[in-house]
C-alpha cells in the first residue's frame, strides 16, 4: 500500500465515490465516467476497469428486490397494472440509477485495493512447458 495514505475500505470509498487512495478526491467527472485522476493525490485511474461488473451487480441485486415487491403487491392486492407502471418500473429505474455510481466507485476501490488486472499468459522458456505464470513484481508495485 502507500505509505503516506492510510488503506482505505473499499465499501467506505465506493458509497462516498472517492478516490480509492486517498479517499478524498472526486472518482467520477461524470454521471458514470471516471475522472482522468484523482485531484487530491494525483491517483491515475487508467487502472480501473470495472467493466459490466457494476451494470451486473445492479441489476440483479435491484431486480431481485423490485421483483418481490411486484410479485407480493401482485399476490397480495391484484392492482390494476397501472399501479405497476406507477409503482414498479420507476422503483426499477430509480433503483438502478441510484446504485450505480457507488458499485461501480466500489468495484474501482476493489480493484485498486486488490491489485487486480487482467491475467497474461508468459513463456518460461522451453517447449511446451510454457502458461500462464504469476508475475509478482508487477503484482506488488515494485
Ligand atoms: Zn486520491
Amino acid at each position: 500500500m502507500d505509505a503516506i495514505h492510510a488503506p482505505l475500505n473499499p465499501v467506505w470509498a465506493g458509497i462516498h465515490c472517492r478516490c480509492p487512495r486517498c479517499g478524498e478526491g472526486k472518482l467520477f467527472a461524470g454521471f458514470l465516467t471516471l475522472a482522468k485522476a484523482c485531484s487530491r493525490c494525483g491517483l491515475d485511474y487508467n487502472f480501473a476497469d470495472p467493466a459490466d461488473g457494476p451494470a451486473f451487480f445492479v441489476m440483479s441485486g435491484v431486480g431481485i428486490v423490485v421483483i418481490a415487491w411486484f410479485a407480493w403487491l401482485e399476490v397480495a392486492v391484484h392492482p390494476p397494472v397501472w399501479v405497476h407502471f406507477a409503482t414498479t418500473f420507476p422503483m426499477l429505474i430509480g433503483g438502478c440509477l441510484i446504485a450505480l455510481r457507488p458499485v461501480k466507485a466500489w468495484l474501482v476501490a476493489s480493484q485498486y485495493v486488490n491489485k487486480a488486472e487482467e491475467g497474461r499468459f508468459e513463456s518460461i522458456g522451453k517447449h511446451g512447458e510454457g502458461g500462464f505464470a504469476f508475475d509478482r513484481r508487477k503484482a506488488s508495485g515494485d
